[in-house]
């Protein structure tokens, strides 16, 4: 049990669980962008640990490059913007895999993959490390999952709780009760 500020949490998926997983989602990328030099396009902050786990275990040709999610409340309908930043990569023509930490309602994934669209690429595809079934809002395309998880509050391996935990090298789940 580890404590971060204010909350206790336990161990949800330890180190050796989380890299087994992201290997065989690393090995399933290797067979199906063989020649196809793909890039992949990491989410900061959260997707750090696990674009660089699954990175190591990529043997084909291929790129990557870092984007941030800017939220801003802007005068729109929809209430809050995600705006990409940081995108200095030319990704028309290419083969984009989007790697991102944890897709919950889905709004995120959705925004990021609209504003990739506009850059034309060949194809664009999703490696997430947790997707939340119960949470999600948004018809996304998930095509490389590494765990499906129940609708709680986890830290550790690149996600934070108010900015901490990120370092830890496992899975944590809050405690309830
Ligand atoms: P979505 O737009 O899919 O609802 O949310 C995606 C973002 O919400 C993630 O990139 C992450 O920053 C945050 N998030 C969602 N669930 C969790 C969670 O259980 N733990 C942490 N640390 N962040 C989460």
């Amino acid at each position: 049990m580890i404590q971060i500020k204010d909350k206790t949490f336990e161990v949800f998926i330890p180190e050796a669980g989380l890299a087994e997983k992201v290997a065989a989602v690393a090995e399933r990328i290797n067979r199906d962008y063989e020649g196809k030099n793909p890039v992949f396009v990491a989410v900061l902050n959260g997707s750090f640990m696990f674009a660089a786990d699954l990175l190591k275990k990529i043997r084909i040709p291929c790129e990557i490059t870092f984007v941030k999610v800017a939220s801003y409340h802007a005068m729109h309908s929809t209430g809050k913007v995600k705006e990409l930043i940081g995108l200095t990569e030319d990704l028309a023509g290419r083969h984009v895999v989007v790697v991102e930490d944890i897709v919950d309602t889905g709004i995120t994934m959705e925004q990021i993959l609209a504003q990739l669209r506009t850059h034309r690429p060949a194809s664009v595809k999703t490696a997430v490390l947790l997707f939340k079934p119960e949470a999600l809002q948004r018809d996304v395309p998930l095509d490389y999952v590494c765990f499906e998880i129940a609708n709680r509050f986890v830290v550790g391996y690149g996600l934070d709780y108010d900015g901490y935990g990120r370092n830890l090298a496992s899975l944590y789940v809050l405690r309830e009760g």
